[in-house]
This record gives structure tokens, sequence and C-alpha cells, in this order.
């Protein structure tokens, strides 16, 4: 009998504020597509947003993918936290500036907290910067315990700058 393979479709916010932040987002997109037993199913736009929390830094450059991808949640935040060393990142202040920042925003609807992980991403419920993107791949998406991705990134762009950018003009 062939063997069953499930697959899980997960979202994954991608940020950077330095060293040519869309090139940056670009190669993590190619490092993305070429991890195993992974596809990327559909990405959004490149965004411009204005820094959270620590403001005195450069504008970010965001945008969210759809993969498709037998890892288990454990073994694809690996897989990011990877690609974050080959592009440089060095871990400094929270919400300072980064090279790269991969999160993974949602798992399927998996609700999980241990020492490494947490799904829904924390955060993103409340962050225009991946509820925007997010909202151009799936409005009507339910983060669970949360709320509809439409509705939330509606509330939190009304006092956050998130402009959407063509790729062409990144620097
Ligand atoms: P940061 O890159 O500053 O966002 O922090 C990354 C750290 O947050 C990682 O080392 C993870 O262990 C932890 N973490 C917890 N939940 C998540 C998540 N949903 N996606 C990415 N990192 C997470």
């Amino acid at each position: 009998m062939p063997e069953m393979s499930t697959t899980t479709r997960a979202y994954v916010g991608l940020g950077s504020n330095i060293e040519s932040p869309g090139a940056q987002l670009g190669r993590a997109l190619e490092a993305l597509a070429a991890l195993p037993h992974t596809r990327i199913l559909a990405r959004s736009s490149f965004y411009r947003t204005a820094p959270v929390g620590f403001g005195d830094q450069p504008d970010f450059v965001n945008a969210v993918v759809l993969v498709d991808t037998s890892l288990s949640a454990h073994a694809l935040l690996a897989a990011l936290l990877a690609i974050e060393r080959a592009q440089g990142r060095v871990r400094g202040m929270p919400n300072g500036p980064r090279t790269l920042d991969l999160d993974i925003l949602l798992y399927d609807d998996l609700v999980l907290r241990d020492s490494e992980l947490t799904l829904p991403h924390p955060r993103m419920h409340e962050r225009a910067f991946v509820l925007v993107p997010l909202a151009e791949l799936a409005p009507d998406l339910v983060v669970p315990g949360r709320g509809v991705v439409r509705e939330l990134a509606w509330r939190s762009a009304a006092h956050q700058m998130v402009e959407r950018i063509d790729a062409d003009s990144l620097a």
C-alpha cells in the first residue's frame, strides 16, 4: 500500500529592515521554496511598514506566504531559524533592526504553547504588518481565539502604517 502523507497549510510571516530588505525577502522566498517536503502555494505583495515598539530604525518590508508542508510545526520552525541564520540574523534587542525575521503565524488551526513555539503566533492578531498581507491571501481565515483576519487587519491598520509596494521599487 502506498505510504499516506499528510500535509498542513501554514502561514509564514517575513520581515526585514536592513541590508536591502526587499532582496532579503527575495532570498528568503527562494530558501522557503527549497525546503524539503514544502511547497509555496501563495505569497502576498510586499509592504513597507513602520517599525513597531522601537521607532528609531528604518521602515520594514513585510510579506506573508502560504505553504503546504509535511514538516511538523517544530521542524518548520527549525528550518525558518536556519534560514534566518543563513541570512546573517544576529539576535539583538527585541523589536530591533533585523536582516530577516521569519515567524510561523498559523499552522493549520493548531493551538500550542511550549518553550520553543507558540501557535497561533502570540502577537499576530494586533500587528498590521502581519494582518494586512495575510488578509490579501486569506481574509476569511479565523485566527483561533482572536477573530477573522479581515476584521483584525482593518482594526490594526487604523493606527499603523502599512503600504503596499511594487517589488521592483524596492531598495
Ligand atoms: P523573534 O525572531 O525575535 O521573533 O523570536 C524568535 C523566537 O521566538 C524563536 O527562537 C522561537 O523559539 C520563538 N517562537 C515562539 N513562537 C514562534 C512562532 N510562532 N514563530 C516563530 N518563532 C516563535
